[in-house]
């Protein structure tokens, strides 16, 4: 069974769903005002090998949301200075997120829900009435303040006490003059420039803590069984969440809390104000793949820091062609004919000359003494990996299961001990572990498409071939050689120009 590290209770706890099978699962998702960095991707990336995990290892339903974060300072003030509308300015930041989040393997959610949609808006405005119904409340200038110290157990997630707080408690950045510094603000009243709507709590726009607690509610009812994000949310957003969606239902809003740990460059936390921020573009410009990049971001434990290096992203390069190496090594066993994988393919005529076959050796005939290692082996492995995963994520345990599984198959084709069979039984369990890592899957969609988008690519040959008929040769070649570098060779024929891959 699953264990999860719940932030809420500091333990390893059994996981399973409250109701029916499916896990009703939050996680903050961007704020969409610049494009996301590998440090933000980090945390998507091991929410979605949680996500992977419960439907995938744990066979449960999924209603999972990640919201949009469109209305806060940064994306107002980016709107201004844009001139733009606030959806002008953050449909493109959605647009990028969804593109790199697809280019990261990560599985889309089931909900994918916007601050600003009006469904969500109305929510925040009741959610502002009902606390404000059950005594949580205060008003000063048009603006709303949750009163923390009407709620006795604020504090419980970042487990800080009343008294201690007051003195090290991130204030908010719009004060508009609170009784006590600790109180958060709900609903901010509205500013000329500023966007503005009037759900019930008077004109103005939401607090971003509000958002989240309102989105969740109005998707999900009842307790959330999951709640994540990255290890800074803790405090003050988690906390302030809980405190406004349990002031308002005085029901528990979370069952378990599930924090990543961060992203570091050179031992500081990834962060866009601190300006050691890469994005997926900028990996990729330094010429590797987004899967390896998954890779390295999943590999290690996702309660652990991270620190990212270049050293690191070529390791995970490594490390993941020595897994896809070895499928390859496996298709060529499976791809030959009858049960004797790569023996049986030593008379076709295009093989090379290899050893003799070795004799039989064991009680029960070869394929018995074979069947029996690469079977425990497969055994061993898949038994390894779920222990693994079921232990809190316990990613970095579960590639060590993966790589002695590889290890054992790379060394049984060596001694063309393997059979088509057995490769079968390795591919479908190593598809079975991909299922939750997502990396091998993303690797072939990328072999699939051509490094350059088609579209540039037949744009390019016309514009190398109008170049060719007006004598500019240089041109014509300067293009050949920028695609090549790129990945594409062009052929010249009767025909015409066809591109290839490198
Ligand atoms: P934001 O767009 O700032 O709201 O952040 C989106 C998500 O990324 C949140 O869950 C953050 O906690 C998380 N995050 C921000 N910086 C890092 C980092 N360096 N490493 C891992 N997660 C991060
Ligand atoms: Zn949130």
């Amino acid at each position: 069974m699953l264990r999860l590290y719940n932030t809420l209770t500091r333990r390893e706890e059994p996981f399973a769903p409250l109701r029916d099978n499916t896990v009703r699962m939050y996680a903050c998702g961007p704020t969409v005002y610049a494009r996301a960095h590998i440090g933000n991707f980090r945390t998507f990336v091991c929410v979605d090998v949680l996500r992977r995990t419960l439907k995938y290892l744990c066979g449960h339903a999924m209603h999972e949301a990640v919201n949009y974060t469109d209305v806060e300072d940064k994306t107002i003030a980016g709107a201004l200075k844009a001139g733009q509308s606030l959806r002008e300015f953050t449909d493109p930041w959605i647009a990028a997120f969804r593109e790199d989040s697809a280019q990261l393997g990560i599985e889309a959610p089931e909900e994918t829900p916007r601050a600003t949609d009006l469904d969500n808006l109305t929510a925040m405005g009741e959610l502002v009435l009902a606390l404000e119904k059950n005594g949580h409340t205060y008003r000063r200038d048009g603006s709303v303040y949750f009163r923390i110290a009407s709620l006795p157990d604020y504090g419980k997630l970042a487990r800080l006490d009343h008294a201690g707080m007051k003195d090290g408690a991130r204030v908010d950045v719009d004060e508009y003059g609170k009784d006590d510094p600790r109180d958060f603000v709900l609903w901010k009243a509205s500013k000329p420039g500023e966007p503005s709507w009037d759900a019930g709590a008077g004109p103005g726009r939401p607090g971003w803590h509000l958002e989240c607690s309102a989105m969740a509610l109005r998707l999900f009812g009842g307790p959330l069984d999951i709640h994540a994000g990255g290890i800074d949310l803790i405090f003050p957003h988690h906390e302030n969440e809980i405190a406004q969606s349990e002031g308002a239902t005085k029901q528990p809003f979370a069952r378990v809390w599930v924090h990543v740990e961060h992203l570091f460059v050179e031992n500081e936390k990834m962060s866009k104000s601190l300006g050691n921020d890469f994005r997926v573009a900028d990996i990729i410009a330094r010429g590797h793949r987004a899967s390896a990049l998954r890779y390295l971001l999943l590999s290690s434990h996702y309660r652990k820091q991270l620190n990212f290096t270049w050293a690191g992203m070529d390791q995970a390069e490594e490390s993941l062609r020595r897994i896809v190496d070895c499928l390859a090594r496996l298709e060529d066993v499976s791809g030959g004919t009858g049960g004797r994988g790569i023996n049986g393919r030593g008379g076709g005529p295009s093989s090379p000359p290899g050893p003799p076959e070795p004799p039989p050796s064991g009680v029960g005939g070869p394929s018995t003494a074979r069947g029996a290692t690469i079977g425990a082996s497969i055994d061993t492995a898949q038994r390894m990996f779920r222990e693994a995963l079921e232990c809190d994520l316990n990613t970095a345990a579960a590639l060590a299961a993966v790589f002695d599984l590889v290890r054992d198959v790379n060394a049984a084709i060596d001694a063309k001990q393997i059979d088509r069979d057995e490769a079968d039984a390795v591919r479908a369990a190593m598809s079975g572990f991909d299922q939750v890592l997502g990396v091998v899957s993303l690797r072939r969609a990328e072999d699939a498409r051509p490094p350059v988008p088609v579209d540039e690519i037949e744009r390019l040959i016309e514009e190398r071939k109008t170049a060719r008929q007006q004598r500019d040769f240089a041109a014509a070649d300067r293009i050949r050689h920028e695609l090549a570098d790129r990945g594409i060779l062009l052929e010249d024929n009767a025909g015409g120009t066809r591109w290839k891959r490198k």
